[in-house]
């Protein structure tokens, strides 16, 4: 391996999903569902194999159909226009969308920008891409970590090419408000900085709202905004995801996606065009399902001791471990299978600051309610 990705190894999740396996424990660790999305899409992927539709190549950009697909539901959800030809690209999922968007626009040195604790994948793409990360650490405030502008504005410097941005945020589940977009949008236009913004879990906003940042002022045409039918519709085996910007930013994408993968698996593209359009009501029930599930893993962990962040969106919870007398997240986390049958994350996997994100476990809830019941009863009863 070479030097820069010797420091990354094998991810967490592909290791604490084999911990479950191997223990037997429930896996509220990786994020995925236990319970496939809507029948009428598999069908449609059914249908597209078997009619032969994307058993060859398609084309580069991704198939017309889900290209026009998203456009729509970037038009209708939030009011931006994208042409469907030249500023749409589908990619192997969203991760497949940043390590291309980081090695298409960052030069080697360039400084990024990425909100700690952040994604496992970022770092990694940084990294390849040969740019150095400079991380900005989101902070607990009255129950919910947030973005310390000042900190931000302190971080950037003449070398730093773009911010890493991602709301609903992973781990933590905050859901950065429009005023603290207003005031990131302020200082990439001021700095004259790109933002790459990864907003897989748009559909999964309890309390507040989704703001794609593309849509504030001076941001449409250095904005990157990337998402994925994985989270959306449940289908986190498809790798399907996309970006949407301006003809230069996609046109840039793309460039690096051709070399990377040259297209993205044809059936499941017809299939993901048409979860795009489901009706209103999906997304809804959708979120409301999930909701119901964040209750119940919230309120579970608590009466087992743990301090909660009531995630405002995606289908994580970071807890503090603290109140149950641990300070080490990882050995924590080595631990659970044994005392409670449960599998969870470290969230210091996801800072550059590892003292700083010791405390923290993230928790899943993305699995059906008897799984999520039976988890807790288990934390309950080990805590
Ligand atoms: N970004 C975030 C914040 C994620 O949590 C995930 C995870 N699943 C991804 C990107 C990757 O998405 P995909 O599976 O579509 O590659
Ligand atoms: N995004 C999911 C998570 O954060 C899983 C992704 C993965 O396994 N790489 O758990």
């Amino acid at each position: 391996l070479n030097r820069r990705l010797a420091e990354f190894g094998t991810t967490v999740f592909a290791e604490m999903s084999a911990l479950a396996a191997r223990t037997g424990s429930i896996n509220l660790g990786q994020g995925f569902p236990d319970a496939d999305g809507p029948e009428e899409v598999r069908e449609a992927a059914v249908r597209a194999l078997r009619d032969g539709r994307g058993n060859q190549y398609p084309p580069g950009p991704g198939i017309p159909e889900l290209r026009s697909a998203i456009s729509d539901h970037q038009r209708l959800r939030y009011g931006l226009e994208w042409d469907a030809d030249t500023e749409v690209l589908v990619t192997a999922g969203a991760t497949e969308a940043i390590a291309a968007s980081l090695l298409a626009l960052v030069e080697p040195g360039d400084e990024v920008i990425a909100l700690e604790p952040y994604y496992d994948s970022y770092a990694a793409g940084i990294a390849m891409a040969g740019g150095a990360r400079v991380p900005v650490t989101l902070r607990p405030r009255d129950g919910a970590y947030r973005l310390d502008l000042d900190e931000l504005r302190d971080a950037v410097t003449d070398r730093t090419r773009l911010i890493l941005l991602n709301t609903p945020h992973n781990p933590t589940g905050t859901v950065l408000s429009r005023e603290e977009l207003a005031a990131v949008a302020e200082l990439a236009v001021e700095r004259d900085l790109l933002v790459v913004t990864d907003e897989v879990y748009e559909h999964l906003v309890f309390d507040g709202e989704h703001v794609p940042i593309a849509t504030l002022p001076g941001m449409r045409e250095r904005t990157v905004t990337i998402s994925s039918a994985g989270k959306t519709f449940s289908f986190t085996g498809w790798k399907v995801g996309w970006v949407t910007g301006s003809r230069e930013l996609v046109a840039a994408v793309r460039s690096a996606k051709q070399y990377l993968t040259f297209v993205s698996a044809g059936p499941f593209q017809y299939a993901v065009a048409e979860a795009l359009r489901l009706p209103d009501s999906y997304f809804e029930e959708f979120r409301t399902d999930m909701r119901a599930k964040r209750e119940l893993l919230a309120d579970g962990l608590e009466q087992a001791g743990f301090k909660v962040f009531r995630p405002a969106g995606t289908y994580f919870i970071t807890t503090d471990i603290r109140p149950l007398g641990e300070t080490d997240g990882f050995a924590f986390c080595r631990a659970l299978p044994e005392r409670a049958g449960v599998v969870a994350i470290p969230n210091a996997v996801f800072y550059d600051h590892k003292r700083t994100g010791a405390p923290y476990v993230r928790f899943a809830f993305c699995k059906r309610t008897e799984v999520l019941a039976e988890a807790t009863e288990r934390l309950r009863k080990a805590f």
